[in-house]
């Protein structure tokens, strides 16, 4: 399992996750080469611990449990798998 960023993080991209995550699994953080170009953050599903410390620090709760995505964002999850293939 792991945890998925959904579309309320489009165009927020504060990088609240990205400081508490302990693994550095969510991507592109502030300062990294491709940051700019994208809309929203990512999580990298091969590297989450599914710890959650990164829900309850979003300020616009963008962040699920991936079996607890709602219905109408669950393309995040596989959107969030595929921006780690082509990093
Ligand atoms: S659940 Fe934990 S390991 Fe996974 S992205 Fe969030 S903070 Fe990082
Ligand atoms: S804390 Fe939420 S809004 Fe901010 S970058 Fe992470 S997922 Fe996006």
């Amino acid at each position: 399992m792991t945890y998925v960023i959904t579309s309320p993080c489009v165009g927020v991209k504060d990088g609240s996750c990205v400081d508490v995550c302990p693994v550095d699994c969510i991507h592109p953080a502030e300062g990294e080469s491709d940051y700019e170009g994208v809309e929203m953050l990512y999580i990298n599903p091969d590297e989450c611990i599914d710890c959650g410390a990164c829900e309850p620090a979003c300020p616009v709760s963008a962040i699920f449990e991936e079996s607890a995505v709602p219905a109408n964002e669950k393309q995040y999850i596989q959107i969030n798998a595929d921006f780690f293939k082509n990093r």
